[in-house]
């Protein structure tokens, strides 16, 4: 099933989405690359506890050869610095990166060692299981979770902890996406949860994807043609007159995100709607629908306000390497790292 995820380059351009390189040298030392390994590799976690994962291939690999940078736009509600604080800062979107020094590119180890046991799963109990990790496969980073069934089917998405609801809109590459910003042990905004592909309704889904994924994206990309193509094939045509989406793929108008989220505070496990694959970023294959969550866990670094993400499980390899537990969605107990 990581197979039918989003390749790398799904999370990365449009204008407003874009994975952005620094103008510094990457950090290619293999010297560098294997000491932050061994020091950002989980203590917690033995290799011998999960089935199937050699220790080799379950090496923690936290960072990639290139910087990595996704951006949601910014509201009223949703900026860099706390929601309060919004109302008088302008900025066009915000940036929630890899877990390195943007300067110098050194992981932020602290960061990442110090987080606070406070996430539930995102689904219901037994519906879905991690599709892909940390990894898609040894060198390709996803810097995210995906859950899902079996690609096809959808399944309720949840809040992974009490928090408010700070953005809840269609993203040009990420199709429905909602954010929650957590107050945790008694740092107000401290974790967001920022999650992707959900569904609000077919007839408003196709829409949004011509008026404002097709819109937005690079004129003139491979992309761009293969996602319109795909459009057209599952139904969504570009003339609103000849649409009937295929519910395979769009899910029905019935399939909404709940009404009133925005701005509301909301409990651990409170549900959000449907997953579905909304955005070309959730769209890739032409044959099959790709029905996930995609999750990305930000912390914010104190130190300089930025948006950090992170594991929650502090694996950080390819989905095989994630305990049995979290794979069949069974168990929230005994999980490592940052979950309960
Ligand atoms: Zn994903």
């Amino acid at each position: 099933m990581t197979a039918r995820d989003p390749r790398p380059l799904s999370h990365a351009p449009d204008r407003r989405v874009r994975r952005t390189r620094s103008p510094c040298a990457p950090l290619r030392s293999p010297l560098a690359w294997a000491l932050a390994a061994v020091l950002l590799s989980p203590g917690n976690l033995s290799t011998a506890e999960q089935p199937g994962a050699s220790a080799g291939a379950c090496r923690a690999e936290v960072l990639g050869p290139e910087p990595y940078e996704q951006r949601v736009a910014a509201t009223s509600l949703h900026c860099s610095r706390a929601p309060d604080q919004c109302g008088d800062h302008r900025e066009e979107s915000v940036a929630y990166a890899w877990p390195a020094e943007p300067s110098t590119r050194a992981p932020r180890i602290a960061l990442l060692e110090s987080v606070t046991p406070f996430l539930t799963p995102p689904v219901e109990g037994a519906e879905a299981g991690l599709v892909a990790g940390w990894l898609y496969e040894p060198g390709r980073w996803h810097m995210a979770i995906d859950y899902g069934i079996d690609g096809t089917k959808s399944f309720t998405v949840r809040a992974a902890a009490a928090g408010r609801v700070i953005f809840v809109g269609w993203d040009g590459f990420s199709g429905n996406t909602l954010i929650v910003s957590h107050d945790i042990a008694g740092q107000p905004d401290a974790y967001r949860t920022v999650s992707m592909h959900l569904r609000n309704g077919a007839t408003h889904d196709c829409a949004a994807s011509w008026s404002q994924s097709v819109r937005q994206a690079p004129q003139g990309s491979p992309m761009l043609a293969a996602y319109k193509a795909q459009l057209e094939r599952t139904g969504c045509s570009e003339n609103p007159s000849g649409r009937r989406p295929d519910p395979r793929f769009w899910g029905t108008d019935e399939d909404t995100l709940k009404p009133g989220l925005l701005g509301q505070q909301v409990a651990a496990g409170a549900t959000f709607g449907k997953a579905g694959d909304t955005g070309p970023g959730g769209f890739p294959t032409a044959a099959d629908p790709n029905v996930h969550l995609h999750v990305f866990f930000a912390r914010r670094d104190r130190r300089d306000g930025a948006w950090v993400l992170f594991d929650p499980w502090g694996v950080y390899g390819v989905a095989s390497c994630y305990p049995r537990g979290v794979s069949s969605g069974k168990s929230a107990q005994g999980f490592p790292s940052a979950w309960k």
